[in-house]
């Protein structure tokens, strides 16, 4: 009998925030004996496009995919969430309409970023928009600014740099003018993907007001529920995978491997070996995609 082989169905390349090249992520991914890799860039698909071909030499069997953010508007109250999506491809090409959609969300990317460089320039922080966009050359993340910040000696971590300066409740944070969760579901959907709620722990909602954003998600057309992700420890995979067949939604799981940027975080099995996701979830969406 062989051994099982698993899959992973969330990373990240040097085309966006990851430390792996397209070509290191697929050797990475060989040597790890993955039977499938999704790469879901954050709004990109280059280095999906430019990993395709290595794949192809490793009889790697890759999906396209990409990680887009959206605002969650709370039903019961004013509030709203910052929720990630993805876009998976598993069986068909993505349209023309929805390759072009994602550029612009990167122009509104861009914008943001000018925004942080200038607020944080106002905190007295020697950052500029052409010093992350240097780091950042296909994609430039908050994740490149917070470099910039540790090698400038502001901070000592990257933990610290999103605390004081770059995350939700620094004084210097700068939203993007994201899309609703909905508008970006009916996007990927009408693109021809599938969508997928990403690491939903980080929704950081009570059980309850969870499930029922859940139910509304699935209304509009939500897809599938990532329960295997690095954040989520087994206890809470076993809730999400429950929560998933409730609602009629399909699990689906992934590492959020950004090589060095989360030490921690190992391709295929997450953090210290939280993350197994069966090839059965693959052949599942590839059913399911339209
Ligand atoms: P952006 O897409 O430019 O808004 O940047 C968001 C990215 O920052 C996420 O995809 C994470 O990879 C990263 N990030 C967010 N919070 C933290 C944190 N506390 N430590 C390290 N990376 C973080
Ligand atoms: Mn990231
Ligand atoms: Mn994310
Ligand atoms: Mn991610």
């Amino acid at each position: 009998m062989s051994l099982p082989r698993y899959i992973d169905l969330h990373s990240h390349t040097t085309e966006s925030d990851g430390s792996y090249t397209p070509e290191e992520l697929i050797d990475l991914a060989v040597r790890t004996d993955l039977q499938a890799l999704a790469i879901t860039d954050h709004d990109t698909f280059s280095g999906y496009e430019m990993a395709l071909p290595f794949a192809r030499k490793a009889g790697l069997d890759l999906v396209r995919g990409i990680e887009l953010n959206s605002r969650l508007n709370l039903t019961n109250s004013d509030d709203s969430r910052a929720a990630h999506l993805l876009g998976l491809f598993p069986s068909r090409e993505p349209s023309e309409e929805f390759i072009n959609w994602i550029e612009d969300q990167r122009s509104d990317r861009r914008e943001r970023n000018r925004k942080l460089a200038e607020t944080l320039q106002e905190r007295g922080v020697k950052v500029t928009l052409e010093e992350a966009e240097a780091r950042g050359r296909n994609l430039t993340s908050r994740t490149h600014f917070a470099q910039i910040l540790i090698e400038k000696g502001y901070v000592n971590s990257f933990d610290e740099a999103f605390r004081e300066y770059l995350g939700e409740d620094a004084p210097s944070y700068v939203a993007r003018q994201s899309l609703t969760s909905e508008e970006v579901i009916r996007r990927i959907r009408s693109g021809g993907g599938v969508s997928v709620v990403a690491h939903p722990v980080r929704l950081s909602l009570s059980r309850d007001a969870e499930r029922q954003e859940l139910v509304k998600l699935k209304e509009a057309g939500l897809a599938a529920l990532e329960i295997y992700h690095s954040d989520q420890d087994p206890q809470l995979q076993a809730y999400y995978h429950q929560l998933a067949q409730e609602l009629d939604l399909l699990p689906t799981g992934g590492s959020d491997f950004h090589g060095r940027l989360k030490p921690d975080i190992d391709l295929g099995t997450g953090l210290r070996g939280n993350v197994r996701v069966p090839f059965e979830f693959l052949q599942r969406l590839r059913e399911f995609a339209p």
